[in-house]
């Protein structure tokens, strides 16, 4: 079988409200690229990216000229036809290789007649559980999904539970002051004891703030600490003065970095994402390094539509244990691009697609639709705050660069 073209298609989906993260905004919508790899015997398959709010689209194309003739079968020759290690210092592309490899996968699964779990070692679980991924949201264009103070955390909480059945909860935090965080992460760890939890600020903390911080709440029922500080140097800082484990998924994203962090360690979970680490397959082999030496594993989110959640629910069918639930920004979605809708959550858990390939399949409609909504209103600058325009972060953040919780944005 060879591969005859590729065929890439950007969208933006609407999400329910703005999503605010300490290094900026999602916009009130994700834009991912969604890649059709065709082949000679009629099989197509499908992949996913992002790009910080912008198209991949042209990446993808200027790919094509590598991958004619390729045949989808060769996973392990794709990497080293696109994105060998010393190459990737010019031209850096792991995700779009993440993206190939996820079509590549699908088009052997419809070929053989098999999902995709069944072509990396077989299912261990019938369904994966996910966490809340809370955000500070500013409010949508109708006013309304706002979280910004406790009662609205703490309501929001509520309303995820209620619909989807969470148990375990991510705040994704690094928006405001650690202390006003800290006061409204262990109001959720109080109200709702029994759950678990996991805060997140995107590496913005100084060490010293991050210890501060996983001290005033060690008390609380945590998974993790998730990146509180930047790098592997004040990740390990950070672990010698605190009893939580520390997870990553921004200083441990390849292999050289995962062998640093076994030799002289700094982070105890690896968050494995099938996008950053470049495809599924890599991250199942990272995750045999991590259970040989007893490092935690989970499954991270860079935000996604079907395709690429059924590609993390295929890596979360086959890791042989799963201590945590995965991230996903799904629920914040309104829609999706495949057939039959947003996949839907049980018991805060999904079930992993058990049709021939990655078993999404696309909704030419949708995708239509939202192709001509991102043509409509372009792509975004996802690191920077559309309500603050001359804002940005620094790392570790200063006093006057924290949003105010007392102000109306
Ligand atoms: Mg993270």
């Amino acid at each position: 079988m060879r591969i005859t073209r590729i065929k890439p298609t950007t969208v933006t989906v609407p999400l329910e409200a703005p999503l605010r993260h300490s290094n900026g905004v999602h916009w009130g919508r994700f834009v991912r690229t969604i890649v059709e790899v065709e082949t000679d015997e009629g099989i197509t398959g499908v992949g996913e990216m992002g790009g910080g709010g912008e198209s991949a689209e042209l990446a993808f194309k200027q790919l094509e000229s590598y991958l004619i003739g390729h045949d989808p079968f060769n996973t392990e020759e794709l990497k080293w036809k696109i994105s060998n290690p010393t190459a990737s210092l010019y031209n850096n592309r792991t995700q779009l290789l993440a993206a190939i490899e996820f079509a590549c996968l699908d088009i052997m699964g419809k070929n053989l007649g098999v999902p995709v779990y069944q072509l990396l070692g077989g299912k261990m679980r019938d369904e994966v559980e996910f966490a809340s991924y809370l955000f500070f949201r500013y409010p949508n264009e109708n006013g309304e999904h706002e979280v910004q103070t406790k009662e609205q955390l703490l309501s929001h909480v509520q309303e995820l539970k209620d619909k989807y059945g969470f148990r375990s909860h991510k705040l994704k935090g690094g928006v405001f002051h650690p202390d006003y965080e800290c006061e409204l992460f262990q109001a959720i760890g109080e109200k709702y004891s029994s759950d678990q939890f996991r805060y997140d600020p995107n590496c913005i903390l100084s060490v010293e703030q991050s210890v501060k911080f996983a001290k005033e709440t060690e008390w609380m029922n945590n998974d993790y600490l998730e990146d509180p500080t930047w790098g592997l140097n004040g990740m390990r800082r950070v672990r010698e003065k605190i009893s939580q484990s520390l997870a990553t998924n921004t200083v441990v994203v390849n292999f050289e970095q995962l062998a640093e962090n076994i030799k002289n360690p700094s982070v105890d979970v690896i968050l494995l994402d099938t996008t950053f680490w470049g495809g599924i397959r890599q991250c199942i082999k990272a995750a045999d390094v991590c259970n040989t030496f007893q490092l935690g594993t989970a499954v991270h989110s860079s935000g996604e539509l079907g395709v690429q959640l059924a590609t993390m629910l295929h890596l979360g069918a086959v890791l042989p244990s799963m201590p945590f639930a995965i991230d996903a920004h799904y629920h914040h979605l309104k829609d999706d691009v495949i057939k039959g809708g947003k996949m839907r959550y049980q018991d805060g858990k999904i079930k992993i697609p058990d049709k021939p390939g990655l078993g999404v399949e696309i909704d030419y409609d949708k995708l239509q639709e939202y192709a001509e909504l991102y043509n409509e209103l372009g792509g975004y600058p996802y690191d920077r705050d559309p309500k603050r325009p001359n804002w940005f972060p620094v790392l570790p953040n200063t006093n006057d660069k924290w949003a105010d919780p007392r102000k109306a944005y």
